[in-house]
């Protein structure tokens, strides 16, 4: 017989896969001593066997829970459905990986007309026993009946109208007693069936509902999200029930071991005297901060501190913690690794290995890359004045501004439309899960820091306000007040999810800076790493920003933007509108002068490390007006100043626009053709790097420059262009008589390239592999239409898994680059190569690259800190695996 059901006492924390992370927990907790309310887990393979037999519990795994419920019943001393000493569970989900607030629970099960009179007996407290069971009848009826808690809510309201009371705790055991009966002719009327009074087919029941809501759509859309496996299946736990709601020496919370917005190593958390869990997490009332516990229940709070200290110590890592309080008795209901923030992941990591509680290796491997992007996010500028319209709780760090809206559906709606919007709710559920990730932030006017939103947004790395009482939101008006001004849906905020506040209109932002910490985890990161790390950019500003966050050199400077200054662009239009060699001359020498002056600014920022410039790539075309505008123009003049001057020239620049169109201008003339028929160009280009080098060279500084051919698919093209450089080069060297050092290299970015590299390589002293012309040219997708038209749906009906211009398509684009590398190194081999498309800033793609034997990777300067620890996690990573070969897969 297959074991399916394993009480608390048989388990361990090593069994998430069997138990999923809640069962493995309390499993654990149970089995380090800790006070947790007995019970057992039925397990993920249940829930698959469950499936398996067309959505039915098969026959042994019931009988295994009934064995089980047995055991519990004698060791709690207590019985399911016994009216004198009744016992109640909770039935809970839990997959192997998180997904807060996902799946369905069901508290106080057990309960019915006979047990509430029981439990009113044996606790002395009427009021609680039959509030207990409404919660229950509400719980039950809206996860297993389906039935609204909407109508729930509705009664309650009206009974509590008209009693004249204006919140719960004033409600006595008759008027709870008064509501119960109209629940039950709820359930009756939606349900069309009667309650189930029978604790058994209430346990059956609610085992099943927890099963079914493995794939309700809010945790499929989850599941989607986090990339969890649909197979995994989810274990559900049952649990004696421990009531924070017995009175005043009673409460429930939620609390972090360390604060998981900032990191630092300080208890926080919130909790509810006299509540149950869900009233913390729904954020229905607004809690107490943990340090008030202190001076409120000063043993509970000790013994829970140092609870606290020995589930870190366990756990070797922050933890969130659920916790109820029963008549002055501390239990711990649950336990798991807190989500965090990035900025709190690097503190937590690096302050747990300053303690030796961890390696610096295992530090390293804590921080997620993709988290970092929200640390390197803008924040609002300090000379801003700050005049908040209103303040809430600072749930998630970062600012961001949009138009405000008031609903999930409109969020994600109006986001689709490329526009930045804050999603401001009174409190969010996990169906508005789609709402907050398309919103830039989100705000609630309800709820704490652990509520729902709060949790959803940290996990993404979004900004959060919570519990920003101060609005007054109306959701059918859609819009919020505070005082008197109105916010409507549309009008601009700016939230400042790290203190909480909200602007109205923008704000002036600043970029980020890397904190201590975050610099010293790097630097471990460093002396593991094998990949380089160099950043693109074109400017003097971006190499410094590229030194600042660590780059070692830069690996793509792209010459043409700096083509696109206004200053230059009518100099740029005079060379490509030349019809002769001379008068392209003339304006090829006025842009000499200035490019020279951009190397050398480059060149003094870098300080000896490598640069790679890349000579002119882009059509032509990209220089002039637009087709159709220039039409309209000509036509224009052509009625009102028909023999004029002004209409002589543009008709002649419409004669060359025509003249340069191209039905494919991304496969058509550019990239090194435009060097093959406009050679004078690339040897401006070249003199201007020369000249820069011996200016730079003359003031002292090292000077690494390499010059980067792109677009090359025969090594023809590489060779005449290469030739053409050195010529360039021994020209200047003539004309004043230095020594110049450089490279010539090449960019694989074109399938023949990588097929033929080991013939390339003869004339090339770097490789650098430009993966977005790449992904373009083996897709055979255009990169500027191939996202906005059909990717999207080829992504969500996984006929692609992942969007290849974001994340390297390892089997088709990366089998190009390795053959790249290694028919270049059969040349050459030490041959250097790289990677400058954006794939050189991603996790997945960085960890290709190292296992492919690049020798760097070139990103934006934004995204040098993530490489850098992407690239000593995959050092980690494969330190025990063999070298992969896409090759031979
Ligand atoms: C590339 O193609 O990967 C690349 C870096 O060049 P660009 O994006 O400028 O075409
Ligand atoms: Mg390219």
């Amino acid at each position: 017989m297959n074991k399916f059901v394993y009480m608390f006492d048989e388990g361990n924390g090593n069994q998430k896969e069997l138990l999923g992370g809640k069962g493995a927990n309390l499993a654990e907790m149970t089995r380090i001593g800790l006070p947790v309310p007995y019970g057992f887990t039925i397990s993920t393979e249940a829930c698959n066997a469950y499936y398996d037999t067309g959505k039915a519990i098969p026959a042994e795994i019931e009988t295994q829970v009934l064995k089980a419920l047995k055991n519990l019943e004698q060791k709690t001393g207590k019985r399911l459905g016994d009216s004198s000493n009744p016992l109640l569970v909770s039935v809970r989900s839990g997959a192997v990986h998180s997904m807060p607030g996902m799946m369905d629970t069901i508290l106080n099960l057990g309960m019915n007309d006979e047990t509430v009179v029981g439990m009113a007996e044996l606790t002395n407290n009427a009021r609680f026993a039959y509030d207990s069971y409404r919660r229950f009848i509400q719980m039950f009826s809206d996860v297993v009946l389906k039935v609204d808690s909407f109508y729930f809510e509705q009664l309650l309201e009206e009974v509590r109208d008209e009693k004249g009371y204006r919140s719960d705790p004033e409600m006595s055991a008759e008027d709870w007693q008064e509501v119960i009966q109209g629940y039950k002719k709820i359930v009756q009327k939606h349900a069309r069936r009667v309650f189930p009074e029978n604790p058994l087919e209430q346990l059956y029941l609610s085992i099943s509902a927890v099963f079914d809501s493995w794939n309700n759509q809010r945790a499929v859309v989850y599941r989607r999200l986090q990339k969890i496996p649909g197979h995994l299946g989810t274990a559900v736990n049952i649990q004696s029930m421990v009531f924070g709601n017995m009175g005043n020496d009673s409460g429930t919370g939620v609390a972090f071991t360390r604060n998981p917005s900032t990191g630092e190593a300080k208890l926080y958390g919130e909790y509810l005297i006299n509540a149950q869990g869900e009233d913390v997490v729904a954020g229905i009332r607004t809690p107490q901060p943990i340090v008030t516990l202190q001076n409120e229940m000063p043993e509970v709070y000790q013994q829970f501190v140092e609870t606290c200290n020995l589930l870190e110590q366990h756990y070797q890592d922050m933890q969130d913690i659920e916790f109820t309080v029963e008549s002055g008795k501390l239990f711990i209901l649950q336990t798991r690794t807190g989500k965090r923030t990035a900025q709190a992941a690097i503190r937590i990591a690096v302050e747990l290995m300053k303690d030796n509680i961890i390696s610096k290796e295992e530090a390293i491997l804590r921080v997620d890359p993709d988290q970092l992007n929200q640390l390197l996010h803008r924040r609002i500028d300090d000379s801003f004045k700050r005049t908040a319209l209103a303040k809430g709780l600072p749930a998630s760090p970062g600012a961001a501004t949009g138009k405000v809206v008031f609903d999930a559906d409109d969020a994600e709606r109006i986001a689709k439309e490329e526009q930045k919007v804050i999603l401001v709710r009174p409190e969010t559920t996990p169906d508005d899960i789609h709402g907050i990730v398309a919103a830039e932030a989100t705000v609630t006017s309800r709820g704490g820091m652990t509520s729902h939103a709060a949790v959803v947004a940290r996990g993404m790395g979004k900004a959060c306000i919570c519990g920003c009482e101060a609005l007054n939101i109306d959701i059918a008006l859609k819009q919020f007040k505070v005082g008197d001004t109105v916010v409507k849906e549309g009008d601009i905020i700016t939230i400042d999810g790290s203190t909480g506040e909200i602007f109205l209109g923008e704000t002036p932002m600043i970029e980020p800076q890397l904190s201590d910490e975050f610099q010293l985890l790097l630097t471990w990161a460093d002396d593991i790493r094998k990949l380089g790390v160099r950043a693109n950019a074109d400017n003097p500003e971006d190499a410094k920003k590229a030194i600042e966050f660590g780059a070692s050199g830069i690996g793509l400077c792209r010459t043409e933007h700096m083509f696109m200054d206004a200053t230059r662009i009518p100099i740029v239009q005079e060379m490509i509108l030349a019809d002769t060699f001379e008068d392209r001359e003339t304006a090829l020498s006025k842009l000499l002068p200035m490019q020279q002056e951009d190397f050398e600014g480059i060149f003094e920022v870098m300080q000896g490390h490598p640069v790679t410039i890349r000579l002119l790539d882009p059509p032509l075309h990209e220089f002039l007006p637009d087709k159709d505008e220039l039409l309209v123009e000509v036509t224009k003049l052509q009625l009102t100043e028909p023999n004029s001057k002004k209409l002589l020239d543009k008709e002649q620049l419409l004669r060359k626009v025509r003249q340069l169109h191209e039905f494919n201008p991304m496969l058509g003339h550019r990239g090194c053709r435009l060097g093959m028929s406009y050679p004078e160009i690339y040897v401006m280009q070249a003199k201007a790097i020369f000249y820069a080098i011996a200016k730079v060279t003359a003031k002292g500084i090292d000077v690494k420059p390499e010059i980067m051919i792109p677009l090359v698919g025969h090594v023809n093209e590489l060779k005449q262009m290469r030739q053409l450089v050195i010529h360039a080069g021994e020209q200047v060297k003539e004309e004043i008589g230095i020594k110049l050092d450089y490279l010539i290299g090449t960019m694989i970015e074109v399938p023949r390239a990588a097929l033929t590299a080991d013939e390339i390589a003869e004339e090339a002293d770097f490789f650098s592999f430009g993966t977005n012309d790449l992904t373009q040219t083996t897709f055979g997708y255009s990169r500027d239409d191939a996202e906005g038209k059909f990717l999207q749906a080829y992504i969500e009906n996984k006929v692609l898994p992942e969007n290849p211009f974001a994340s390297l398509d390892q089997q088709g684009v990366g089998k190009l680059v390795q053959t790249g590398v290694q028919l270049g190194r059969a040349t050459k081999p030490n041959l250097k190569t790289g990677i400058c498309g954006e794939h050189g800033g991603e996790k997945n793609s960085i960890q290709f690259c190292h296992n492919v034997g690049l020798d760097y990777v070139s990103c934006s300067p934004y995204r040098v800190p993530l490489a850098r620890l992407a690239a000593a996690q995959a050092t980690l990573e494969n330190e025990q695996k063999q070298p992969i070969n896409v090759l031979q897969t």
